[in-house]
């Protein structure tokens, strides 16, 4: 690549494989940074709307790389799941999830911790076996852990994704559909699928109260939801007019900036139960 100043980059090559190059780096990068243990997991708050109490929390992964800095997840998930590194990376984040939970539960403070699932990962043949083996390792009661998957997962193999969603289900761990709207869910499959929860995606808040379309959206989904049996949980919440509609509208639960963004396990102990590390 040269700077050609002003007029913007000239490439050598087609720009496609230069996008590959950093991608293949990244995904190197990535391979190193668990080997050195550079991954991090942060904690977001989920509260009830209407109590206003925290009853879970999402797990979402950390990088620091010493030479890029702090890399998002955008970045680094898309490119992990396009390897196959996610595998690794999920697997990492499912242990650590746990054994946090499960920490914080041996405290009294039975918290239910959920997890996100990627696509690859889901469909591994050890999948359930490894969520049974990571649950009975830490002693954590099933029912606090949440795996939140996506739609796409749930419609690539539908048969065969229904069995693991009912082999998980027996297990006891909660379900819950990520990201929901955003996909191609069908409402069959909802009412077929043993799932407990549904996520509003933060594209359909980001509106909220004053886009039509997406109040209309917001609204739908709870409804569904609620029709379903299902908990609802918007996310991404930032203010307190999206919060005062999301309640009205009848959703259960919420997360999002506006009572905190995700935290380290001790800053979030200090957020949510007030209590510091000696
Ligand atoms: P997601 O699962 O939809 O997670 C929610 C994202 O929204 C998180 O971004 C969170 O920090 C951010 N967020 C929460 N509240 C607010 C808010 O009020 N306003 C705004 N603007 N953003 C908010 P994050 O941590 O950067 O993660 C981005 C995505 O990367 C996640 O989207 C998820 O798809 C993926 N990801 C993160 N951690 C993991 C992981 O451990 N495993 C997998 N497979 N994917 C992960
Ligand atoms: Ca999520
Ligand atoms: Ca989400
Ligand atoms: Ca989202």
């Amino acid at each position: 690549v040269k700077d050609s100043g002003r007029a913007g980059f000239r490439f050598h090559q087609p720009r496609k494989d230069v996008d590959l190059l950093a991608r293949m780096r990244l995904d190197h990068a990535m391979r190193q940074a668990l080997l050195e243990r550079r991954f991090r997991l942060h904690f977001q708050p989920q509260l009830d709307l209407a109590s206003g109490q925290v009853i879970g929390a999402e797990a979402l992964i950390r990088w620091r790389d010493p030479v890029r800095g702090e890399v998002p997840p955008g970045e680094f998930i898309p490119v992990a799941e396009e390897s196959g590194f996610i595998v690794a990376i999920g697997d990492w984040v499912l242990h650590e999830a746990v054994t946090q939970a499960q920490a914080w539960a041996r405290q009294g403070r039975r918290l239910p911790v959920a997890v996100n699932v990627s696509a690859l990962q889901f469909q591994q043949a050890q999948f359930v076996d490894r969520v049974r083996q990571v649950l009975q390792t830490a002693g954590l009661p099933p029912a606090l852990l949440e795996l939140e998957l996506t739609e796409s997962i749930l419609l690539r193999d539908a048969d065969e994704a229904l069995r693991r969603l009912q082999a998980l289900a027996e297990l006891g761990v909660c379900l819950s559909i990520d990201d929901f709207g955003t996909g191609y869910s069908s409402l069959a499959y909802l009412k077929r699928f043993p799932i407990q929860r549904l996520k509003i995606d933060r594209s359909f808040v980001q509106g909220l109260p004053d886009d039509a379309s997406d109040a209309g959206i917001v609204r739908a989904v709870v409804q569904v939801g609620r029709a379903l049996g299902l908990q609802v949980i918007a996310e991404g919440v930032e203010s307190e007019a999206q919060r005062s509609f999301l309640q009205e509208a009848g959703c259960h639960e919420f997360q999002g900036y506006l009572f905190s963004a995700a935290l380290d396990a001790a800053t979030f102990e200090a957020r949510v139960w007030g209590v510091e590390r000696p």
